[in-house]
């Protein structure tokens, strides 16, 4: 069996491919939605999801989120005694999927497609990889999560020849691709971005109006404090999707202040971050020359494409309606599943080819002569350009620059730039070439760039032949082979919270969460629930902790829902 996942910056899904169509898989907690956090519990274990969300406050020190920003980068995060790569984060959440996933199914998982965003480069794409690999898992393919929305709406089955464009709007990126699908090819035309552009922008400039209402900046420093807020906000966000205005009241110390919005003014606050939606959209129609009125279609993916701003402009941008029917959050799961069925041959989906794009310009760094005679380095040539179609194979011939020359250095950069400086360098590779009557024959270069988006260089003499061949990764941060052995053993050293335990930790998690948050008899009256659960769960009396904890959930909804954003009693 082979699943689909969404791998997220905040949240990850499975998805698998069942009785003729994608199903999401709930996770313990019977969410479709898992928090991709990671963190280690007072008993050093491993604890994933919504309880390690909620202890992200309580226990800094041994939780870890937005981890997914780091891939393929060598940074490591401190957890309880010992540092974890972004690898092995996760593939931890990436475990406590497949568990899900085999507790839904009853049969065990082995094989995935994981989705990973356009934009991510080698290196990044590497360490999905990897990742899966550590969690167990063999991954069939990574999927460019745009195409994986297509999917998701069995665009591929759509008659014979249609264009169209996928609006990814996420928590903290915005991803545009231009898609094809032309006798049963679905092909990415183009793919552009910005990775500082997200829902959370959103949520962001209604917690600077809470401050422009007379909050003093030092409540900026009480974490505490500042998290409530953004929670509220977020609501007071999500609100104004169903009613024309919201409001509400903060206060911190003894500041207080009312924020009120409605719909038209929450747009006009947003309109310098709806004016950033443009450039990427016109820079992947300009790549994949097509004219907006050309697209057969607009698909909204990424939670915050639920706001109606969002959706309108969409509309505006197109004129014409988006195709919507699916959760935006759930879409990319859904499709990585698509890809999982047709991977599996299944027959509903046989017909479907598909293809990506390699999201960067590839090249090399070349010499050049000047006009007046002397040489020059450090220029960009670029061997695979920019949205071309893979699986794509490139070679190039290059000359030596004097009769000197004994080697010629191949430098791999990705990047869009005319000087190689301000493109990133991905590796290198040498060869030796001999003096004699063949020395300026040159060498050719080749790139081939596969599916799952890692990139093959090789080099051959022209005049002898000698090959020499490398797989791109990039620097410090890859890991050996060997270090992958280590770290897969130590993984498995690990003790990971049982599922069925998982419930009862989360609620655990949450009452602290709030223990902290709240002040005087409520605070007190928190204290005195969290160490009664403790007590019954000690028990290990099955049915009496289920009542219980029911019980304690109620308690906390409760309590939550009344204290929220009253102003705190005085201590
Ligand atoms: P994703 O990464 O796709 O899960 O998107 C997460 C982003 O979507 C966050 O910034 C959320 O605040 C936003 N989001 C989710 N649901 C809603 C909603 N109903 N209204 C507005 N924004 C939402």
């Amino acid at each position: 069996m082979i699943v689909g996942i969404d791998l997220g910056t905040t949240n990850s899904l499975i998805a698998v491919w069942k009785d003729g169509g994608p199903r999401l898989v709930p996770n313990a907690l019977g969410s479709f939605l898992t928090p991709s956090v990671v963190g280690i519990d007072d008993d050093g274990r491993v604890l994933v999801g919504e309880a390690a969300r909620e202890r992200l406050q309580t226990h800094p020190q041994r939780t870890a989120a937005l981890f997914k920003r780091h891939m393929g980068s060598a940074r490591t995060s401190r957890l309880a005694d010992r540092d974890y790569r972004p690898e092995e984060l996760s593939a931890l959440v990436l475990r406590s999927l497949k568990a899900d996933a085999e507790a839904f199914l009853g049969q065990e998982v082995t094989e995935a497609v994981i989705t990973v965003p356009a934009y991510f480069s080698d290196a990044q794409r590497k360490a999905t990889r990897v990742a899966g690999e550590l969690a167990g898992l063999k991954v069939e393919r990574l999927l460019n999560e745009p195409t994986a929305a297509a999917l998701a709406y069995g665009l591929h089955e759509g008659g014979s020849e249609t264009q169209f464009l996928v609006f990814d709007l996420g928590g903290g990126t915005f991803d545009v691709s231009i898609l094809e699908m032309f006798e049963g090819v679905m092909e990415v035309r183009a793919s552009a971005g910005d990775n500082m552009l997200g829902g959370e922008d959103f949520t962001g400039l209604i917690v600077e109006l809470a401050f422009s209402k007379g909050l003093p900046e030092k409540a900026r420093h009480d974490a505490a404090f500042m998290q409530r807020l953004t929670a509220r906000v977020e609501e007071a966000k999500r609100e104004l999707g169903s009613q024309a205005s919201t409001s509400f009241d903060v206060q911190w110390e003894n500041h207080h202040a009312t924020v009120s919005l409605d719909t038209d003014a929450f747009e006009k606050l947003c309109q310098p971050l709806l004016e950033k939606l443009w450039r990427p959209i016109e820079r992947a129609l300009r790549d994949a020359r097509i004219r907006a009125a050309d697209l057969n279609n607009v698909v909204l993916a990424g939670g915050a494409t639920r706001m109606p701003m969002i959706r309108n402009l969409a509309t505006r941008m197109f004129a014409r309606f988006p195709v919507i029917g699916l959760n935006p959050d759930e879409v990319v799961a859904l499709g990585a599943a698509v890809q999982a069925g047709l991977k599996m041959k299944d027959k509903a989906l046989d017909e479907t080819v598909m293809t990506d794009v390699c999201p960067y310009t590839l090249g090399t760094e070349i010499i050049k002569r000047l006009d007046n005679g002397r040489h020059a380095d450090g220029f960009y040539a670029p061997i695979i350009q920019r949205n071309t179609v893979v699986p794509v194979s490139r070679v190039q011939r290059f000359y030596p620059v004097s009769p000197e020359q004994t080697s010629i250095r191949i430098e791999v950069y990705q990047g869009e730039s005319r000087l190689v400086q301000d493109n990133i360098k991905l590796g290198s590779v040498s060869v030796a070439i001999q003096p004699g009557p063949r020395h300026s024959d040159g060498v050719d270069v080749r790139f081939t760039y596969d599916v799952n988006g890692l990139l093959e260089v090789e080099v051959s003499v022209v005049a002898t032949g000698e090959t020499r061949r490398v797989i791109i990764e990039s620097g410090d941060a890859h890991m050996s082979p060997k270090e992958i052995a280590a770290r897969l053993e130590a993984l498995s050293a690990l003790k990971i919270h049982p599922r069925d335990t998982l419930e009862n930790r989360t609620l655990l998690a949450r009452a602290e969460r709030m223990y902290e948050q709240l002040l005087g008899d409520m605070r007190e009256h928190v204290g005195q629930m969290i160490l009664r659960f403790e007590q019954i769960l000690a028990t290990q009396d099955n049915q009496l902790i289920a009542r219980d904890a029911e019980r304690f959930r109620q308690a906390l909804v409760a309590i939550e829902s009344d204290s929220y954003f009253a102003p705190e009693p005085a201590p």
